[in-house]
């Protein structure tokens, strides 16, 4: 299959990276998942408007325009056959001598882009464990940094317990996790941290805060303490990849009758309305 590196399309021998790029010296850059549902990228400008966003607010400058990185990418899909799958990109701030500061103008950001194919007899996501992991990351996970040493170090945790995912928490405050967000459910009430610098405002988190509004299905955007996820009556996650993915226990403790409540199960169906019709074949 092809990649994306800048503006050329090339094969995995033809992708040169260079060792002093400052994605890898340093995680200096900006990344997007987005995720391809029969043939058809969902949430593209969504995605790539966050894309835009991140790079902004690191102060780099992206070689080219939104709309040419969406048709580049949209050409990556269809050439590469992709239909049930993710297109990842990534910028950096580009290769030069390693020094923290930035380089000077005549370096220019790095774009790579792969897609990747789900199997066809890929089988539904059972319910999730959660593990509870002190969130130690930085004050701007509003940012999609390539940053994401304390989100693996998180994950890794969550794993090794047995875990799908981390419930990540700054003190007794339940952020996200370490690559979802969270929610609960608490009397036909959806609870959720606000959007802030605490937290990666997720595309499909606005995807489900739509469909609540379509809903009228309340919604409190208060964080949530560690002690009151135990006693939700539901629990979910969404992200991309997952879409939404009911929560079944969180620290060993079950979370209602550990099977995806009404609530959740009126947001999937909610959810799945919304994604791309297949292209024909
Ligand atoms: N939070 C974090 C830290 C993430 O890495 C992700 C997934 N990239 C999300 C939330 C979910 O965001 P989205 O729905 O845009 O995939």
């Amino acid at each position: 299959s092809m990649y994306l590196m800048n503006d050329r399309f090339v094969k995995d021998d033809e992708v040169t990276i260079s060792i002093e790029d400052r994605g890898y010296y340093f995680g200096d850059g900006v990344y997007e998942v987005i995720r391809v549902y029969g043939g058809v990228m969902f949430t593209a400008e969504e995605h790539i408007g966050r894309l835009y966003e991140s790079a902004e607010k690191i102060r780099m400058t992206l070689p080219y325009g939104q709309e040419e990185m969406i048709d580049n990418l949209s050409r990556l899909v269809t050439d590469n056959g992709v239909k049930e799958g993710h297109v990842y990109i990534q910028a950096t701030r580009g290769a030069a001598p390693r020094v923290h500061q930035f380089p000077g103008e005549a370096i220019t950001p790095v774009i790579t882009a792969y897609t990747k194919s789900y199997p066809d007899d890929a089988p539904a996501a059972e319910p999730a464990k959660l593990k509870s992991v002190a969130d130690i990351r930085w004050l701007r996970c509003d940012i999609k940094s390539l940053n994401l040493l304390a989100n693996v170090m998180a994950k890794q945790e969550a794993y090794e317990a047995g875990c799908y995912e981390a419930l990540l928490h700054r003190d007794s405050t339940v952020t996200e996790g370490s690559s979802s967000n969270l929610f609960g459910v608490k009397d036909g009430v959806i609870h959720t941290h606000p959007v802030s610098n605490f937290i990666l405002n997720g595309i499909t988190r606005r995807v489900i805060m739509q469909c609540c509004e379509e809903l009228g299905q309340p919604v409190q955007e208060e964080p949530m303490s560690l002690e009151d996820v135990y006693s939700m009556d539901e629990f979910f996650l969404s992200s991309t990849t997952n879409g939404i993915l009911p929560v079944s226990e969180i620290d060993g403790r079950r979370i209602g009758d550990g099977r995806p409540g009404p609530v959740t199960e009126k947001l999937m169906e909610a959810f799945e309305a919304k994604l791309p019709e297949p292209v024909a074949t």
